[in-house]
């Protein structure tokens, strides 16, 4: 059969240079930053894949947009556009702009949440949980087993198993439960979908009992984009539909809107719940700005309209995460052991397979975006026990079964050459495993210590 390839669905007009360290200069480098890619400087990254947050290139239309900013300190133009974008495309009723997900997380929690009360989700996210807990409730994972397994090849490994859940109902009462955090994809199990069919029976349930479902969409279009590829009887549905349906099985959204819709900054609270909205309407004021620009310019809220809307695009996705598909592929080739199936916003590298010799003591998947960096250039980030963080009553280190590196490929910024270099890096790195040490950590931040912590060398 004749070869027919595909590229990307634009073409670049502008370039930023990049730099490369001497070997000599990385190793001092990760010294200073504590082993900790987070507290290296940007200039000393020559591919950057610490994060896809706020790190994706605008299109030619947004940065078009940056100049039509309405900085009026109410009622910009851009929020209505933003609004009316929010209300279309995504459904929702009601939009309360913020600066970034975690402020629309911190809302919704104050709203939702009483003393005591549970939050079952499909896995946690870092700082939805803590906005869970400072609001007095105890977080749950309900997530379907196959998502703690990297092995395991089942397609929509973000799904909520609804066993789970009814036993939380049992045991602790529906009255206890305000809502279900749900999101798509599943960032910490590797970028993993939910399927709609799951997510209409997760409806079914807890419409049964009166919980809501608040919707983490931080990459809903992309969670879109694999029901169209995997789930039975999507195929001929475009991703913007898809987005569409499963949005409508939900009550509210917080979305970090760094992610999927193409911004450097940005995100929203979103809800179909009149009392919800005015109460968190009033809250913004406090927390981030009025309510028509929270914590927003103008001009952000501009990009972010135009941004939602390509994030949508069929062929804006497949390129999207057809790339990070690309680079999975060559590290499965490889051998290289990593979660399965790739996902849609990075490759998870398994750093305990890496490092069978290291305990989560000695922290293995910090140690792995160390010795990346220091081999290449390329910056990674641990998702592991670093970023587990302590039991909030024993103290102790949450033990995380998935010990990840996260290689999180920013949206429309990286070429294929670029993927081929990351591979071969990954590789090298793969087979000199053996001769790695751990490290101990010698300063560690009482809130999200994945950030900030500092390692030695053990
Ligand atoms: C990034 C992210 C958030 C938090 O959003 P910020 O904009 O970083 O505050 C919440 N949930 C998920 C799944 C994310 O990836």
């Amino acid at each position: 059969m004749k070869r027919r390839s595909w590229a990307e669905p634009y073409k670049i007009k502008m370039v930023e240079p990049l730099r490369m360290l001497s070997k000599k200069e990385r190793e001092k480098a990760i010294v200073e930053a504590g082993y900790n890619t987070f507290l290296l400087r940007s200039e000393d990254v020559y591919i950057d894949l610490l994060t896809d947050s706020g790190t994706s290139a605008m299109s030619d239309r947004q940065w078009a947009g940056l100049m039509l900013g309405d900085e009026a300190y109410a009622g910009s133009r851009n929020f209505y556009h933003l609004e009316e974008t929010v209300q279309n495309i995504y459904g929702y009723k009601h939009l309360v702009p913020t600066h970034q997900g975690r402020a629309a997380e911190h809302m919704i929690s104050k709203i939702l949440i009483k003393e005591g009360d549970f939050i079952p989700g499909n896995m946690y996210f870092t700082t939805t949980k803590l906005h869970q807990e400072m609001a007095g409730a105890k977080f749950v994972d309900v997530i379907i087993d196959e998502a703690h397994d990297p092995n395991s090849e089942y397609p929509f490994k973000g799904d909520i198993d609804l066993n789970k859940l009814q036993a939380l109902i049992d045991k602790v009462g529906a009255d206890k439960i305000p809502y279900v955090a749900m999101a798509t994809t599943v960032n910490m199990a590797g970028g993993q979908p939910i399927s709609l069919k799951n997510l209409k029976a997760l409806r079914k349930l807890t419409q049964k009992y009166g919980i809501d479902i608040v919707h983490d969409m931080t990459r809903v279009a992309e969670n879109a984009y694999m029901i169209q590829q995997k789930e039975e009887g999507y195929q001929d549905k475009t991703v913007a539909e898809i987005v569409k349906e499963i949005n409508d099985l939900t009550d509210h959204a917080t979305m970090s809107a760094k992610k999927d819709a193409l911004v450097n900054i940005g995100g929203f609270l979103a809800t179909n719940d009149p009392n919800v909205f005015q109460e968190a309407r009033n809250m913004v004021v406090v927390y981030e700005g009025l309510h028509t620009y929270g914590g927003l310019a103008g001009r952000d809220m501009e990009a972010m309209a135009i941004g939602i809307k390509e994030s949508v695009m069929d062929d804006h996705q497949r390129a999207r995460v057809g790339q990070v598909q690309y680079l999975g592929d060559l590290l499965l080739k490889a051998g290289v052991p990593v979660v399965k199936p790739i996902g849609t916003h990075g490759v998870f590298l398994d750093a305990k397979a890496f490092y069978p010799h290291l305990s989560q003591d000695e922290f293995p998947a910090q140690t792995l975006a160390a010795e990346l960096y220091v081999d290449s250039g390329v910056r990674a980030m641990e998702r592991g026990v670093v970023s587990a963080g302590r039991n909030k009553e024993t103290g102790k280190h949450n033990y995380p079964k998935l010990e990840l590196v996260r290689l999180t490929i920013p949206r429309r910024v990286y070429t294929q050459a670029h993927m081929d270099v990351v591979a071969e890096s990954v590789i090298d790195v793969y087979e000199n495993a053996k001769n790695a040490g751990g490290l101990k950590m010698v300063y560690e931040p009482k809130y999200l210590r994945f950030f900030q912590a500092r390692f030695e060398k053990l």
